[in-house]
């Protein structure tokens, strides 16, 4: 044997032993549709056979309120040592956090107590949570404007139903799967279930739709949209001192329930013809993609097409017929106001279907 031959077989057997036995933790967790770090973070430490409570030192971090504070900025040396010890992209890891964006003054702050009809922290679907393999808490939950779960028509719950305490697996010292509260250990999987007017529920779609359709134009009118839904307590009447986000979930519900009894003019007032038309379309269709399918009908009609001969390749072009749309609401909107611009609506619409 050369001791090139010699050179080559130990450099080979050095690459191979990176590759099956690297620096990182034994057990890989992959994050689950729309799952907040947190929560992925809570999975990690106890599938590596850490509490949650201990997993803060061993990123360097202080205790408490350790991974909700992640969830809001995740900082570069800790998504590094994340990325490196589980091979999950930063990227991923970023995507799970709810730092920046349009809809960052929309979070319910951060609290780990929960008084009497204050908000905490972070909601919950118990139906959700009975449905999933690995019970996780979703990045939507933690919106003050989200009061419901589209997936099973039930309300949002933010406390433990058996001791009152908000969500704490942060500081869950045993291994526990996070659907059992860390303070009593109640199964949140069999908490009762809340109910919401459909009234309100088709409210709360509506907004979300608004504020998603009007965040993705990246104009300023992502702030007023937003800064309407926080001043909603105001405008339903209900403890109108407090923003939206101070409110327990049930007050949110009592909020929305009221103000789906009331005219639109808190989400309008003092906005132009077009855009004005826009949103109180989207709330009177019940969402965005019920506006779609009923724009669809609408052309479809006016086409005088037959309603029995619609074919299936009616609902594959939704962005050309939301194009249309804008184009026809802007038509409008130009007659009821010069300042209407149905170039970049048309660019926005394609962007978001
Ligand atoms: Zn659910
Ligand atoms: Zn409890």
């Amino acid at each position: 044997m050369t001791g090139n031959a010699g050179r080559a077989f130990a450099i080979e057997i050095r690459e191979r032993y990176r590759d099956v036995a690297p620096d990182k933790w034994p057990v890989a967790v992959e994050p689950l549709p729309d799952e907040l770090l947190s929560s992925w973070l809570h999975r990690l430490a106890m599938a590596n056979g850490i509490a949650p409570r201990s997993f803060p030192s061993v990123l360097g971090l202080g205790e408490g309120m350790w991974s909700p504070r992640l969830d809001l900025r995740l900082p570069r040396n800790v998504a590094t040592l994340l990325s490196d010890q589980t091979g999950l992209g930063i990227k991923n890891l970023s995507a799970m956090t709810m730092s920046g964006g349009a809809m960052a003054p929309l979070l319910l702050p951060l609290r780990d107590s929960a008084h009497r009809n204050r908000s905490t922290w972070m909601q919950y679907c118990p139906l959700c949570l009975a449905a999933d393999e690995a019970p996780y808490f979703r990045r939507q939950w933690r919106l003050a404007s989200r009061v419901s779960c589209f997936a099973h028509g039930c309300g949002l719950r933010d406390r433990c139903p058996a001791c009152r305490a908000g969500i704490a697996t942060f500081d869950q010292g045993e291994f526990v799967p996070q659907h059992f509260c860390a303070r009593c250990g109640f199964d949140l999987r069999a908490a009762p279930k809340a109910s919401v007017k459909a009234t309100a529920r088709r409210l709360e779609r509506a907004i979300a739709d608004i504020c998603m359709v009007e965040s993705v134009k990246g104009s300023a009118k992502t702030s007023d949209a937003v800064s309407r839904v926080l001043r909603t307590p105001a405008a339903a009447n209900i403890r109108s001192g407090r923003t939206l986000t101070n409110l327990s979930t049930a007050a949110r519900v009592g909020c929305f329930e009221a103000l789906a009894a009331k005219p639109l003019d808190w989400l309008v007032n003092d906005m132009d013809g077009a855009d004005a038309y826009r949103r109180w379309m989207i709330v009177a269709a019940g969402g965005h993609e019920a506006l779609i399918a009923r724009f669809a009908d609408f052309l479809e009609g006016h086409k005088g097409a037959p309603r029995s001969k619609r074919t299936p390749g009616m609902c594959a072009d939704r962005s050309e017929l939301f194009g249309a749309y804008l184009r026809v609401m802007h038509s409008d909107g130009a007659r009821a106001s010069a300042k209407g611009s149905c170039g970049s609506s048309t660019r926005h619409s394609k962007s978001v279907i």
